[in-house]
């Protein structure tokens, strides 16, 4: 059941006792950095003024600007030498930001992933095929070798290249898959292509989902069309990547591993904390990496704590957040009303006749703002006339209209014509002049 038994049922009391000792070690260590040694100093606080987890506080948030303004070596906090591997964002909104590690910075989060792969029913016998980018991209490497350290057979698949993906799958009669969802719908397109079924074509019986922020309809859809259990994987590149937090069996939340995070989630416009149950932006400290440290970091993610107060009937006590809701950058403001793509996804997933690829264009015509969706059909549920399609598609406005208040511009479209990436998925596409 567990694979760190102690330290994942914990009582709260010695956790956070726990993780007081390793935040003021992390901040001892921090002051080596350009960045923390200015930070400290100017708001005069060092590891003594830290004796409650709560004197988190007094150490101020750290944002992806200021990893930017950074870059690339003002955050790390020992000797160069002692550095053994980097990874890095993208850099497709902006600077790329670097996140270093030393070996044992590695090691610490290898046994992360490995004890997440273990609490969602992964084992050493599993044949395990890895969907995701090697190379800068965290999900790969930090994956791979959380895997290996579990035992299982790892297959170093990368993304992309879906023919090779179902070879390799049905050759080495793959059990479990780690894989974007929005890929994981394309594939099975492919799947189709090729006359089979994932469900009797191949072994698959579990899969590692995440990445994206995805909906508990697209998770529910993967499952049954290839006849597996999907568990959501949560992480970002800033935190070392996958293995921040999982699901466990009974998911119903994402477990943070507390004894590497401190989870805290603030109102992003107050900055203050969030009531239970309440959404806001997920800060999140990490307590044990020495070669880039990072306080209250704010990811941009949107969620909320669920039941703090009980542990999960799995018997872990550490914390769970709901499924991310969508990252504050993906947010868009449409004539005065904040929405996120995974509310409109939602409903589109409601609806049998449409398919899991969509797309919003904003754009805006003298001063008018447009909003643009165009949906996917689903070929093996819709076979009716153009008047049902407009029932369809009718319907399609009224219930997003019922539950955002707004009525966009809604085209159907021919399966497999939108366009599709190897990696995390692009819903909208902004035209709008700022
Ligand atoms: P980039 O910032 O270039 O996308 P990362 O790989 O570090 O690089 O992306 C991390 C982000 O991906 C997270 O901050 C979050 O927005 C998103 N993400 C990762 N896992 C999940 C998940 N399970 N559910 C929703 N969103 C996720
Ligand atoms: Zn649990």
């Amino acid at each position: 059941m567990f694979w760190e038994k102690d330290i994942e049922t914990i009582d709260r009391k010695s956790l956070e006792k726990y993780q007081l000792k390793l935040l003021k070690k992390a901040i001892d260590y921090a002051k080596n950095s350009r960045f923390y040694n200015r930070v400290f100093a100017e708001q005069k606080v060092s590891s003594d003024d830290i004796n409650t987890i709560d004197d988190l506080k007094k150490i101020p948030f750290t944002t992806k600007q200021d990893l930017r303004n950074e870059f690339p070596d003002g955050f790390i906090a020992v000797d160069k030498s002692e550095i053994v591997r980097l990874h890095s964002s993208s850099g497709t909104t902006g600077q790329a930001t670097a996140i270093y590690h030393t070996q044992r910075d590695l090691n610490i989060w290898t046994n992360l992933v490995a004890r997440s792969l273990y609490m969602a029913g992964f084992r050493k016998t599993d044949i395990f095929q890895n969907m995701m980018g090697y190379g800068l991209f965290t999900g790969g490497l930090g994956l791979h070798y959380g895997a290996e350290k579990l035992g299982m057979l790892v297959i170093p698949a990368s993304s992309g290249n879906s023919h090779r993906q179902i070879e390799l799958m049905r050759n080495y009669k793959v059990t479990a898959v780690h894989i974007i969802p929005s890929f994981a719908f394309y594939l099975y397109k492919v799947f189709q292509e090729l006359g089979f079924d994932p469900k009797k074509d191949t072994c698959l019986s579990k899969a590692v989902i995440g990445a994206e922020p995805h909906t508990e309809a697209m998770r529910q859809k993967i499952e049954e069309l290839y006849g597996i259990s999907a568990y959501n994987c949560y992480g970002l590149s800033e935190m070392n990547g996958p293995g921040v937090g999982f699901e466990c069996e009974y998911k119903n939340g994402i477990h943070i591993w507390e004894d590497n995070y401190i989870v805290e989630i603030i109102n992003p416009d107050t900055l203050e904390p969030t009531p239970e149950g309440e959404y806001g932006e997920l800060v999140l400290t990490i307590l044990n990496r020495r070669a880039t440290p990072l306080f209250r970091y704010r990811t941009r993610d949107i969620t909320r704590l669920i039941d703090s107060k009980n542990p999960c009937k799995c018997g872990r006590t550490h914390l769970r957040i709901d499924r991310i809701k969508g990252r504050s950058d993906d947010m868009f403001i449409f004539k005065g009303v904040n929405v996120f793509p995974q509310q409109i996804e939602k409903i589109i997933m409601e609806t049998r006749e449409l398919g899991n690829n969509y797309l919003i264009e904003l754009s805006s015509e003298n001063m008018i703002e447009k909003m643009v969706l165009k949906v996917e059909i689903n070929p093996d549920a819709f076979h009716g006339s153009v008047e049902e399609l407009e029932a369809v598609r009718k319907r399609l406005i009224n219930r997003i209209k019922d539950e955002i208040w707004i009525s966009p511009k809604v085209e159907l479209v021919e399966y497999n014509s939108l366009p599709v990436s190897e990696g995390k998925a692009k819903r909208v596409i902004d035209n709008r002049k700022k």
